[in-house]
């Protein structure tokens, strides 16, 4: 049986575990169009480079994320484990979470490996804790991980800035090689077999589709070397004036294999600013120094001295910041159908998966398995 063709526009977490995830199944050809890939300079229209990342669900009241996040995580602990496919682009950490209130129970994460709720007496400054274990993701290495697995399996990678759909559906991933006989769409075949649209924030202005539920929520991040750190954890401090909000921050502490550690973060709605902004760095180092002391390096904390945010500044390998790719409505996955082009009344079923906000890497296989499910039917029935 002759391969179906297949486009993916978009070459972050969910563009290339959706790529993988259809190529796998064996009945299709696959060609990524992105105009950013993973070894690129990091570029603030490329979330998937600046996250921390760690497989941390919270429960948002959406049942289908939740599922999606769980199937990920049976995955990645799967290619995290020695001697795993993937072993060296994870880190397999004991996670701790600190929360400023009494949660319900049960916890949705009591389905983690080695879950405990934390008792009252261990919890610090917090009201309430929950910890178990869960993979960090060295998120650089991950991405050209993924990228190298679908080469490996026969797939074709196009740098392209895709305008408008209508560009690829026409045209086919031809359109962007310039300087080879183009193909056409006629009027009873397309020269795709199905788009999938894995465009993240873009998305908001990818002519022909043009989500305005898509917003920015922005995280701001500080890079440090700190290979001591063996542990994540997450929590609310109360390290600083908190009368103008109210409300402490909530920070985070990702280890990675490499001993690089990622301290976060922030999460402000609709600002698009692409650069670390200084005094933000600062909230982020006090805040996540009230949470772990015991970041700094170890010679600073000798002798019984107190480390200090200066500490911490002398380890800072990078300041960065990314915008997450929220929706009104939480993640799109679902199937349309529109016209191959100008000359053409076939119809081509379009595959949107899109709008991960802060959960991109942690639902992306349980996201790309239904975008494969969703293909797969549209094409039973076209
Ligand atoms: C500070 C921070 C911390 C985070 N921590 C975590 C975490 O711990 N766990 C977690 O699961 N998630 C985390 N996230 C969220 C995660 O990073 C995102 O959900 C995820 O990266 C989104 O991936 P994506 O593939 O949808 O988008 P992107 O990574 O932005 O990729 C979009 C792709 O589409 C391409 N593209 C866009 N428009 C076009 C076009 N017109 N033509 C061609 N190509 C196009 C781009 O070039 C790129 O290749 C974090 C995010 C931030 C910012």
């Amino acid at each position: 049986m002759s391969q179906k063709d297949i486009v993916v526009i978009g070459a972050g977490v969910v563009g290339l575990t959706t790529a993988l995830k259809i190529q796998e199944e064996g009945s299709y050809r696959v060609t990524i169009l992105a105009e950013t890939l993973p070894s690129d300079p990091k570029s603030i229209k490329y979330t998937s480079q600046w996250a921390g990342a760690h497989h941390v669900s919270t429960d948002r009241g959406d049942s289908r994320m939740f599922k999606f996040e769980k199937d990920t995580f049976d995955i990645m602990w799967d290619l995290s484990k020695p001697g795993g496919e993937a072993e060296h682009c994870f880190m397999r950490v004991r996670q701790e979470e600190y929360y400023d209130a009494e949660l319900a129970k049960p916890n949705p994460l009591e389905d983690m490996p080695d879950f405990q709720y934390l008792s009252n007496d261990s919890v610090g400054n917090a009201v309430s804790g929950v910890t178990f274990s869960t993979v960090t993701i060295d998120t650089p290495i991950y991405l050209n991980y993924l990228l190298s697995r679908f080469l490996a399996r026969g797939g074709t990678i196009i740098r392209a800035s895709v305008q408008h759909i209508n560009q690829v559906l026409e045209g086919g991933p031809q359109a962007f090689l310039p300087g080879r006989r183009p193909v056409y769409s006629t009027n009873d075949k397309a020269t795709v077999d199905a788009l999938v649209i894995c465009t993240g924030l873009a998305t908001r202005t990818l002519g022909g589709v043009e989500d305005k539920a898509m917003y920015p929520i922005r995280g701001q991040t500080v890079l440090i070397r700190a290979p001591w750190i063996k542990y994540g954890r997450s929590g609310y401090t109360a390290s600083e004036d908190l009368s103008a909000t109210g409300k402490a921050p909530w920070s985070y502490i990702i280890p990675r294999r490499s001993g690089d550690v990622i301290l976060g973060g922030t999460r402000d709605k609709d600002d698009w600013f692409p650069l670390p902004r200084p005094d933000t760095t600062t909230k982020i180092l006090t805040r996540t120094l009230a949470l772990c002391p015991e970041l700094t390096p170890p010679e600073t904390r000798s002798n019984g001295r107190q480390p200090t945010v200066d500490d911490l500044r002398s380890i800072i390998v990078e300041e960065g910041c990314g915008l997450r790719p929220a929706r009104e409505g939480g993640v799109r996955v679902e199937v349309e159908y529109v016209s191959a082009g100008a000359n053409s009344t076939a119809k081509v079923p379009i595959v949107y998966n899109y709008g991960h906000g802060g959960a991109g890497f942690q639902s992306s296989w349980g996201t790309a398995a239904e975008a494969l499910r969703l293909l797969g039917m549209a094409l039973q029935d076209a």
